[in-house]
């Protein structure tokens, strides 16, 4: 008895020791595949959550907002009185960002949080479908697709939070994902905001665990339009505002240009700028500061040009902590941008890519409104400072090269000048392309995997695919170089069967066939030649029948 005893405590110790150590030998498996997991940073705009789990700025809290101030725009409206409408904009908006606003001094009693995503892989997220696409969603997937289980992941955060906090959270993010894939190093996606966020990191704990930074579409330099609005130069611009709506409704600038001098958007601008001239200063004090000046990520938006302005003209009333905070992000952040950037691409431990767009309208809301953009974030800006003419113009017929680096920098429409950029051989420039809009069938995912997938510094000279100056062709709709209006789609300089294969490739919505498959006709991708490959192509061929 006394032994049974015995054997069983040895057994009982021995399957408690395997518990403990089993958990441990788990966590110390290396993955050999030999490429860096992925971590998405996302942009704004991420549901947030007050501390009973409600949505922040649910449609139902917005029209909550704005319901209680009706009376008051009725009254704006019969009389003209701006006071009166001052009135109503402070106590809407007052209301709707009432739960994520901060005093003068960096503090909310309020609590905010974000969708629970923990540091789950992709593959584990109930909400992300195969079918996403033209979000963030589509290229998680691509990346998940290339690199298998537990490589793919996306990082989430209150983006009404202190950027410091945010970086925080997102270095101990990259830790877990090191230690859940297997892997000495990370690479990250920073998109828009997550930008921000991703230059703050690396100006705070460096880029030891990160292969490669892939800038983004990303506001990592600033957001000129709050630039603009922190030194006080709202205004709105009417024509402008008609081709934002016009590219809303084509999808594309190229049309745009037909609908801006419809009068009736001049005359919306006229009322809303002659309030600017009467009512602005109340509108910042009573508005603009206490919402978005007081809010610690909305200074990330402030490119470093305009810090000093901004301050001046925000932080007037602002306590010692938050004007502590500021000088310290523009002192280890927001200056040191440039620098940065050039290090990375020099170092030998990281590689840094910059992807940015152009030909888009931006929201017209200050004298910048015609700078060429994303259709949310200037291209100036996104580029990390290329020289680009605005939006409809080109930098006109004598102009020369900015920085004579012994490239052709200058776009082939004569529009983006990328010598003068933060990176000017890892910058991608592309046309008609939108604001993180990745897409499963259109190559879009395929750039960016190639970048985030990069085994050493590429340059904008090492895959003839993804030339400096690419061309988003929203008909088909297509990646391709800029060159390739020809039909010459790989950039190999023939036009090839090749070429046609790709462009029926993206038409017919296949995303899983190599080229070799297509090429061999296997359009299904069921690795034999059927009856419905050939149905596919005459489909294609003859227009849906
Ligand atoms: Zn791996």
């Amino acid at each position: 008895m006394k032994k049974t005893r015995a054997i069983l405590s040895i057994v009982m110790s021995l399957v408690m020791m395997f518990a403990i150590l089993v958990p441990a030998f788990a966590e110390e498996t290396k993955c050999d595949c030999g490429t860096a997991p992925v971590i998405q940073v996302r942009g704004i705009g991420e549901t947030l959550y007050d501390g009973e789990g409600n949505e922040i700025f649910s449609a139902e809290n917005i029209v909550n907002g704005i319901l209680p101030v009706v009376p008051q725009l009725a009254q704006f409206l019969a009389t003209g009185d701006t006071e009166v409408l001052v009135e109503a904009l402070s106590q809407a908006v007052g209301a709707i960002f009432g739960p994520v606003s901060y005093d003068n001094n960096l503090n909310r009693d309020s609590v905010v949080t974000v969708e629970d995503y923990t540091s789950d892989p992709v593959e584990t997220y109930k909400d992300m479908e195969d079918t996403d696409t033209g979000s963030e969603s589509a290229l998680a997937q691509a990346v998940y697709r290339e690199l298998g289980e537990k490589h793919s992941y996306l990082f989430i955060y209150d983006w009404t939070a202190n950027p410091f906090d945010i970086a925080a959270d997102l270095n101990q993010f990259v830790k877990e994902v090191k230690e859940k894939s297997g892997h000495d190093k990370v690479s990250i996606c920073a998109e828009s905001m997550g930008g921000c966020m991703t230059n703050t990191y690396l100006a705070l704990y460096g880029y030891n665990d990160v292969q490669n930074v892939v800038m983004a579409n990303s506001a990592f330099n600033g957001l000129e339009m709050i630039g603009q609005l922190f030194i006080g130069n709202p205004q709105i611009d009417g024509p402008a505002l008609g081709g934002l709506i016009a590219q809303s409704i084509y999808g594309s600038a190229e049309y745009a240009s037909l609908i801006p001098y419809i009068p009736l958007f001049q005359d919306l601008a006229n009322i809303a700028n002659n309030l600017f001239e009467t009512a602005g200063d109340r509108i910042y004090e009573e508005v603009l500061i206490p919402v978005f000046g007081y809010l610690p990520s909305f200074w990330c938006f402030v490119p470093e040009y305009h810090f000093e302005e901004a301050i001046d003209l925000m932080l007037k009333d602002a306590g010692p902590d938050l004007l502590a905070f500021i000088n310290d992000y523009y002192e280890k952040v927001a200056s040191k941008t440039t620098e940065r950037v050039q290090e990375m691409v020099e170092s030998d431990d990281v590689n840094y890519f910059c992807v940015s767009n152009y030909n888009k309208f931006i929201a017209p809301v200050t004298e910048t409104a015609r700078w060429n953009s994303d259709g949310v974030i200037e291209t100036y800006n996104t580029s990390g400072f290329a020289t680009v003419a605005d939006i409809g113009e080109t930098l006109g017929a004598d102009y020369v090269q900015a920085v004579n680096n012994g490239k052709d920098m200058v776009s082939p429409d004569n529009v983006v000048d990328v010598s003068t950029a933060q990176a000017p051989m890892q910058t991608w420039i592309t046309k008609n392309w939108g604001h993180i809009a990745y897409n499963h069938n259109d190559g879009t995912c395929d750039f960016y995997v190639w970048l985030l997938t990069a085994k050493e510094q590429y340059t904008v000279e090492s895959n003839p695919k993804y030339p400096q100056f690419m061309y988003y062709n929203t008909e088909i709709p297509l990646l391709m170089p800029y060159t390739c209006g020809s039909g010459d789609v790989t950039g190999d300089g023939v036009v090839s069967a090749v070429d046609a294969m790709l462009v029926l490739k993206a038409t017919a919505g296949i995303y899983c066939a190599t080229e070799e498959q297509l090429m061999n006709g296997d359009m299904n991708c069921d690795d034999a030649l059927t009856a419905s490959d050939a149905r596919i192509i005459f489909k294609k061929v003859a227009g849906n029948i």
